[in-house]
């Protein structure tokens, strides 16, 4: 480590990305100060084993820990656990957590995530009401799901359906309800969004489409306690236990006080500096300008939280850093296990080209939009994220033939149009 600097970086947010941003300032060097705030009691951890190992138990608290809790002390980043930071003075450099204790800073962090989007319908302050998005809320749901458990699941969408599936393996009865035509239908398109509504159904789930909750029915026994929900068509479901996953809002009240530009997140450029230059943004909160996607973008998933810090402390100390990484994000639901990479348009008219048999969930679909790939989703296949990625990135014409043809290499040499899909001549 170099030696002592004398200026102070804080990082408001302990979750993952504010722990990567800690962990890439010491990997670059940084000698300061680093003072780590968050809102939860817990040290940072990783939420994706919430909805999928560890609400079905099969991995333990340790295990979600994002560094071992002796690393903060040995790489000197000051934990303030349960601390949430009140306001920021931008013109003093300062902040002042809830406690009123203040800290002068010389560049901050926000990474302060999102949060559930709640759902606003009578009832829904109920108990067994549930959202997930902390590790108490996926205990809660563990011992709720169990044989013979009704859950009710309002939302399709990732938390949805990776809920449904650990509900499902607990041996519960489960209900998906969505108000759109299909689960995942913006992100997947339609041929793709069947694929999860076929799968979910194969597991016994009843997964119903155009439908919006419009009640939380108290239980008869217990009026405190949710019973079931009613449904717009007039319909009423019994349920033990409701789940909402109806998407998350960024948690950008502190940046809007302290009048940083606000839009669907913190705005910042492609470097992820909001509009003051001491004060950068990254993870879900982030609204930041993807240069090689050409628009602005909040990316929700684990693996921004994991690789945008890594450039928010490079700009925090003054070195050269884009972020360019193209979106990425996976799921694991009973016996599939997908990835998704890339970014496609939901407005867009792009055609899906499959390669392998989706019938057996094992293909990779790739997006196409004007000859180009522009995502891909490989499902029960691995190890193509790379060349999946330079497709992507290269903007290259490709030749849907070849791209779906398993005999030819994936590779941009091999499934660009006029190619005859080999990767070496000869
Ligand atoms: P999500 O993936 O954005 O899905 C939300 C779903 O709820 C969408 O289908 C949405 O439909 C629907 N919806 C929105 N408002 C609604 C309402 N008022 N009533 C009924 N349905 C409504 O969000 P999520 O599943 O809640 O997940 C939360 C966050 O965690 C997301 O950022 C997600 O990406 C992340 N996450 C990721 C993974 C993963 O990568 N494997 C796993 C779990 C969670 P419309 O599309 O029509 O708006």
């Amino acid at each position: 480590m170099a030696d002592r600097d004398p200026r102070t970086f804080a990082i408001v947010g302990a979750g993952l990305a504010g722990a990567k941003a800690a962990e890439a300032l010491r990997d670059e060097g940084f000698g300061g100060r680093i003072v780590l705030f968050g809102a939860e009691p817990h040290r940072p951890y990783e939420r994706p084993p919430l909805s999928k190992g560890y609400l079905q138990g099969t991995s333990d608290r340790d295990s979600l820990q994002v560094h071992p809790p002796d690393w903060y002390a040995a790489h000197r980043v000051e934990l303030r656990l349960g601390t949430p930071v009140a306001a920021i003075d931008r013109r003093a450099h300062e902040l002042v957590t809830g406690e009123g204790d203040w800290l002068r800073y010389d560049k901050l962090l926000l990474a302060t995530g999102a949060a559930p989007r709640r759902l606003v319908v009578p009832g829904a302050g109920l108990d067994g009401v549930c959202y997930l998005r902390r590790v108490e809320d996926s205990d809660r749901l563990r011992s709720a799901f169990h044989p013979g458990a009704r859950v009710v699941i309002v939302g399709g969408g990732w938390i949805g359906l990776e809920a449904a599936a650990a509900a499902r393996s607990a041996g519960a009865e489960v209900t998906v309800l969505e108000r759109g035509d299909l689960p995942l239908l913006r992100v997947l398109g339609p041929r793709m969004a069947q694929v999860f509504a076929d799968l979910h159904r194969d597991h016994g789930v009843d997964v119903r489409c155009r439908t919006t909750v419009t009640a939380v029915r108290p239980a008869r026994t217990d009026p405190s306690r949710a019973g079931g929900v009613a449904l717009a068509d007039g319909t009423e479901l019994d349920a033990d236990v409701v789940v909402v996953g109806i998407g998350v809002v960024p948690n950008v009240d502190l940046a809007r006080a302290c009048g940083l530009n606000v839009d669907d997140g913190i705005l910042v450029n492609r470097h992820l500096v909001t509009s003051d230059d001491d004060i950068i943004a990254a993870g879900d909160v982030a609204h930041a300008y993807h240069p090689l996607l050409h628009r602005q973008l909040r990316v929700e998933h684990w693996d921004n939280a994991v690789h945008q810090p890594v450039v928010a402390a490079r700009t925090m100390l003054g070195r050269a850093a884009d972020h360019d990484r193209l979106p990425y994000f996976f799921t694991d639901q009973y016996d599939l296990g997908m990835e998704y990479t890339g970014y496609r348009d939901p407005d867009a008219r792009d055609e899906v080209v499959v390669r392998g048999d989706v019938r057996a969930r094992e293909f990779i679909a790739f997006w196409l939009d004007s000859g180009r790939v522009t995502a891909a989703m490989n499902v029960n296949v691995w190890d193509v994220e790379d060349p999946i990625r330079e497709l992507i990135r290269s903007g290259a014409q490709v030749d849907a033939g070849l791209l779906a043809d398993l005999d030819v290499p994936l590779s941009r040499e091999t499934v660009g149009p006029g190619s005859r899909g080999r990767s070496a001549p000869g």
